[in-house]
């Protein structure tokens, strides 16, 4: 293979930017294609040279393998199928009520950024925001104030390439440190870039990863806006959580805004797959197992039950993580305890499932239908399954695969625009039983 233009790309690639970056030619630029960020190649600048395929998180990782020489000094031995090498578990938020309520859990992220860049550990965070030109859509930049790195605050549910920023790490002086925020995959594609450009391995010192059921297209955004508030024209801004927890979408019009809880349109038009790229259903990595940090929201029935300001979940796996978060309680920015690794489980408990187990139909069924799959230096053996489980284990791999397809046709939307938010609500949770996930 000549470079990464020749992938199946709908199937494999993240759309990280990893090969953008690594290219020495610049040869690969990473462009919206049907609603997602995807590289293009120019082949006649493309000297053949690998780099892109090498630092591709799409085609192959073994987070096992990358994880044991990441943190293998640093650790004790904690392994956990889900978790990946840990040290710490602790439920968290941030101190700064105002930012917690604006924030997308417990603002830990932004609050942890700060802290970094105020204590001079770091010059500045590669962070994403929604972009200033058009509000709809997502921008990764690096951000070197306070003021700058709160500007990103929030979830960003729509197509994201967050490591083509990287190349702007070039322009600052050769000692200088920096954070990076990203998904499970974008953590996978920044190991995989510092494995071979050694100056990005001094550049970046810390990762926070965040937890991740899936992506959404941008399409999604237009279909939520189309049918729960006044469209996606004339936006001013446009934020998917905050204001409080779980939180709801904000959006601020020219003359008007507008607001939808995000169970209203998480859970008709995101739950089901609707709007996911193909390559979020081959992925195993649920809270990004290769971050320095990992945060998620705290899906616990004891904090749903309490809180509406926010809570998140850490999972840390370094020794300066550990410090920081120490650092943090101690100067009271943040509120931790520790909690057990059970208990981030049971957080995540409908998504497990899914990411962990039932990942084994999907890929299969792919490989059925000659369609490439990661290889994550693992066997997946559905050998010991039942008749019934293998039969519902396919029909919910089919369904969430028929869901991703039919919202990538113009016809398809039409049709998910025009069924009843209640019966889509249905249909989701039947979606998610049949997949392996229990949905309420
Ligand atoms: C697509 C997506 C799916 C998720 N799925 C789950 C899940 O299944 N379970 C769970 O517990 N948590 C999930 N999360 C994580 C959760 O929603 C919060 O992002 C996390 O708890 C951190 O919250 P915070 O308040 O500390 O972050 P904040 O302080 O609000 O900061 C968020 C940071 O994340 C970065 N960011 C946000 N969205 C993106 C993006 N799409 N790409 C790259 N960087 C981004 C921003 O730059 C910002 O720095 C998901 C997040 C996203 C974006
Ligand atoms: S093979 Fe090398 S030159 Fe060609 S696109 Fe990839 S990184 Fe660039
Ligand atoms: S997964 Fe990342 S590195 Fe691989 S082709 Fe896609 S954008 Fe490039
Ligand atoms: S599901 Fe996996 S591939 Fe998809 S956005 Fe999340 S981390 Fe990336």
């Amino acid at each position: 293979m000549k470079n990464v233009g020749e992938l199946n790309l709908d199937y494999l690639c993240l759309g990280c930017g990893s090969c953008e970056v690594a290219c020495p030619v610049a040869a690969v630029e990473i462009k919206l294609k049907n609603n997602v960020y995807l590289p293009e190649v120019d082949n006649i600048k493309c000297i053949e040279c690998d780099k892109c395929l090498n630092v591709c998180p799409g085609t192959s990782i073994s987070l096992e393998g990358y994880a044991d020489t990441l943190f293998a000094a640093d650790n004790s031995g904690n392994k956990d199928e889900v978790l990946g090498r840990y040290l710490s578990n602790y439920l968290a938020y941030a101190a700064d009520q105002k930012l917690r309520y604006e924030a997308a859990s417990g603002g830990l992220a932004t609050s942890i950024l700060i802290y970094l860049l105020e204590e001079g550990i770091i010059e500045g965070a590669v962070v994403t925001k929604m972009s200033e030109e058009d509000k709809r859509k997502s921008k990764t930049f690096i951000a070197q104030s306070a003021e700058e790195i709160k500007a990103a605050k929030n979830s960003k549910y729509c197509s994201t390439h967050p490591l083509s920023a990287l190349k702007e790490l070039r322009n600052f002086e050769s000692d200088a440190k920096f954070a990076f925020v990203g998904l499970p995959c974008h953590i996978q594609g920044l190991r995989k870039l510092q494995q071979q450009e050694k100056w990005l391995r001094k550049k970046i010192i810390f990762s926070i990863g965040l937890l991740c059921t899936h992506s959404v297209d941008y399409s999604g955004t237009e279909v939520i806006l189309d049918k729960l508030a006044s469209g996606s024209k004339n936006i001013k801004k446009l934020e998917y959580r905050g204001s409080g927890w779980p939180g709801k979408a904000s959006i601020e019009y020219e003359d008007h805004s507008s607001s939808i809880p995000l169970y209203d349109y998480w859970s008709p038009y995101f739950a089901s797959y609707f709007f996911t790229p193909y390559r979020c259903l081959s992925c195993s990595d649920l809270v990004g197992e290769l971050a320095d940090i990992s945060l998620g929201d705290a899906w616990l029935k004891e904090i749903e039950a309490e809180d509406d300001l926010g809570t998140s979940i850490i999972i840390s796996r370094t020794k300066f993580a550990e410090k920081i978060i120490r650092e943090m309680k101690v100067n009271g920015i943040i509120a931790a305890e520790k909690i057990s690794k059970d208990k981030i489980k049971e957080s995540q408990k409908k998504i497990i499932m899914r990411k962990k187990h039932t990942i084994a139909y999907r890929l299969s069924l792919f490989k059925i239908f000659s369609k490439e799959v990661p290889d994550y230096g693992k066997a997946y053996d559905l050998s010991d399954q039942s008749i019934f489980q293998k039969f519902k284990g396919y029909l919910g791999a089919f369904l969430l695969w028929f869901n991703s397809y039919l919202s990538k046709k113009e016809i398809g939307i039409k049709i998910i625009k025009f069924i009843p938010r209640s019966i889509l609500k249905k249909y989701s949770s039947l979606v998610n039983k049949a997949a392996g996930r229990k949905y309420e």
